[in-house]
């Protein structure tokens, strides 16, 4: 296998008449990596998508998968995709869906019998199998759209608002798959408005609004809970040897002092150590910057629209 990245895109355009739904957007996501496309409404993530798989021809720019370009049909063998909307053909059972992927996969007769037992295991509607999908909630049908886009035992899986239409066992389940893809070495692809499952999936994420990513963000330190803390002082030398081992100092105005610490045991130890030390400590306070937090600033409230 080549290790050219899962998606790479330059200045990847797409312009509808007068409307540029995609601005010479920039992408690298590396193989194995969990990756969240956040954005708001309209902003030209499924567009991005789409022109990712060839469905939209992109106006400027371009795209690779695995270093091929969408163009390229065998770019697309090593790609499973949820659409956002997906259209089921209900008249066939879950088995007879399922084989359809399989074939136009051109998956050999054996490996679809014997792989669609396990993905519907997989996606916990083995008891279904042979039930027709006009009979399925709008779960369930999610549910087998998510075993259709693994058919081909993709390297890369493209996951447009998987986890809508989801309760929270179905949420769960899409987790529990993201995060067994990312052990199997297997890149994800994620587009979700659902920022909290984002938050504790996805390696990184980019911020994409009118089409352009705005930033690009690693979510280790978040997962981890990297966790803020104010802490307002009196009588604070302008050094303190010896704080380092409680965290990070991110900002000093006066004696107030900002520290990302690692977890919240080193707030009581942090406070007996600035008392230790001579310091009045007159609030302590822990703040929490959530991916919602950080989406709304670097996109703004206004939206994207
Ligand atoms: P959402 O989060 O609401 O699904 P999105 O980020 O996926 O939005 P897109 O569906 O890619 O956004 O749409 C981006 C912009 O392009 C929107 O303004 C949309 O109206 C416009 N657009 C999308 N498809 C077409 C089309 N076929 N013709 C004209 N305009 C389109």
């Amino acid at each position: 296998m080549n290790a050219a990245p899962a998606i790479e895109t330059h200045a990847l355009t797409k312009v509808y008449g007068v409307k540029t739904a995609v601005d010479r957007l920039d992408l690298r996501v590396e193989q194995g990596e969990v990756f969240g496309f956040l954005g708001p409404n309209g902003a030209g993530k499924t567009t991005t998508i789409k022109m990712l798989l060839n469905l939209v021809t992109p106006t400027g720019g371009e795209a690779h998968l695995f270093g091929l370009p969408p163009t390229d049909t065998s770019s697309r063998t090593r790609v499973g995709f949820l659409p956002e909307h997906f259209r089921f053909h209900d008249w066939l059972t879950a088995v007879e869906f399922l084989q359809l992927h399989g074939e136009l996969c051109r998956l050999s007769r054996e490996v679809i019998r014997e792989r669609i037992p396990l993905l519907l295991e997989r996606v916990g509607l083995a008891e279904f199998a042979g039930h027709p999908l006009r009979t399925f909630s709008k779960g369930m049908l999610q549910r087998v759209g998510l075993a259709q886009a693994l058919v081909n035992d993709p390297l890369l899986v493209i996951l447009d608002e998987p986890t809508s239409g989801l309760d929270p066992v179905g949420r769960r389940l899409v987790r529990d798959l993201i995060h067994e893809l990312r052990q199997e070495g297997k890149s994800v692809f994620l587009n979700s408005h659902l920022l909290s499952e984002v938050e504790i999936t996805c390696d990184r994420v980019a911020f994409v609004k009118h089409g352009h990513v705005l930033e690009t963000r690693s979510l280790q330190g978040l997962q981890a809970g990297e966790l803020r803390v104010v802490v307002r002082t009196s009588g604070l030398p302008p050094t303190l040897d010896g704080m380092e081992r409680f965290g990070r100092l991110v900002q000093r105005e006066g004696d107030t002092l900002t520290l990302a610490v690692k977890d919240e045991e080193q707030l009581p130890r942090l406070n007996r150590f600035l008392v230790s030390k001579g310091v009045d400590v007159y609030a302590l306070t822990p703040q929490r910057s959530s991916l919602e937090e950080q989406f709304l600033q670097i996109i703004g409230t206004d939206g994207g629209l």
